[in-house]
This record gives structure tokens, sequence and C-alpha cells, in this order.
């Protein structure tokens, strides 16, 4: 009888462990997933600190005054402080990364985060020291374009 538990035992063990095994391919192929939209150029403006690329999806136009960008941030790069005339929308697609707007703590962002930033507040939104982070920036251009401020301090970052 007891011969026969441990057998059953045995067998739910493995059935557990078989259910839970992931191949490594599986694995390749949830990264090559994350992937969503085309990760653009590599930003050349002031506008940032540290590696960024930049692809712009929807263009603003006249009919329709919202801008759409898919922005990656490696590790540790992050936009300066500035503020949006109407406000900004971020939706984050992969990684881990940070907002912080004037005079509040830092919120953490991770795949699936979603932030509405107000019209004309300073703030800066970036990657996590370890780990890269892909957003998607949706602007208004309704009252005009971005302001860029000061570049964000390494305590300002760390804090
Ligand atoms: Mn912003």
């Amino acid at each position: 009888m007891k011969c026969i538990l441990k057998i059953n035992v045995a067998c739910l063990l493995l059935l557990f462990y078989s259910c839970n095994y992931i191949p490594a391919e599986s694995n390749k192929e949830t990264e090559k997933r994350s992937i969503i939209f085309a990760q653009g150029d590599k930003n050349t403006t002031q506008n940032f600190n540290g590696e960024v690329w930049v692809k712009s999806l929807i263009d603003a136009d006249s009919l329709n005054e919202t801008a759409v960008g898919n922005v990656t941030f490696a590790p540790g790069a992050r936009s300066k402080w500035h503020s949006h005339p109407a406000g900004q929308i971020l939706m984050v697609t992969d990684g881990v990364g940070y907002y912080q707007e004037k005079g509040q703590s830092k919120v953490i962002l991770r795949k699936g985060s979603v932030i509405k930033c107000p019209p004309n507040t300073p703030h800066w939104h970036g990657a996590s020291p370890d780990t890269a982070f892909v957003q998607l920036a949706i602007t208004s251009r309704t009252n005009g374009p971005t302001v860029w401020l000061q570049t964000v301090t390494e305590k300002e970052y760390r804090d």
C-alpha cells in the first residue's frame, strides 16, 4: 500500500514538473514577441541622456493633432525634464522604467503600465539602471510643442 502511495506521489511530481517545463525556444519566442513596434533611429537631439531610439508612428496633422511615437531607452537612459502643453499619455510595452513629476515621488513603470501626464507639468521618463524600457508616447500638439527643460541629475534619477 505504501509503495503504491509513493508511486502515485512520484507520478504527481513528474506531472507537475512536466507541466511547468518551458523549453528554451519558447523563451526566445517571448523575447521576439515583446518587440511590437519598430525601434527607429538613435536619438541625436539634446533632449535625452543616454542611448535612446525614437520611431514616429503617427504624425500630428490638422485633422488629428495627436502624435504617437515609440521610444526605446537603454538601461539608465532618460529624457530631460520637460512639459507638454496639452499633456501626454505613456503606454509601456516592455521593460522597467521610471516616470516622475516635479515635486512628486518617482513611479516605477512596467510592461502594461499607463500614465496620464497633465498639461504643462514638468516631468521626465526613462529606463531603470539595469533594464531597457519601451514606451508609446501619445502627445497632443494642440497647444504647441514640448517644452524642454534641464537635465535630470544623478541624485534625482537615483532618489
Ligand atoms: Mn513626457
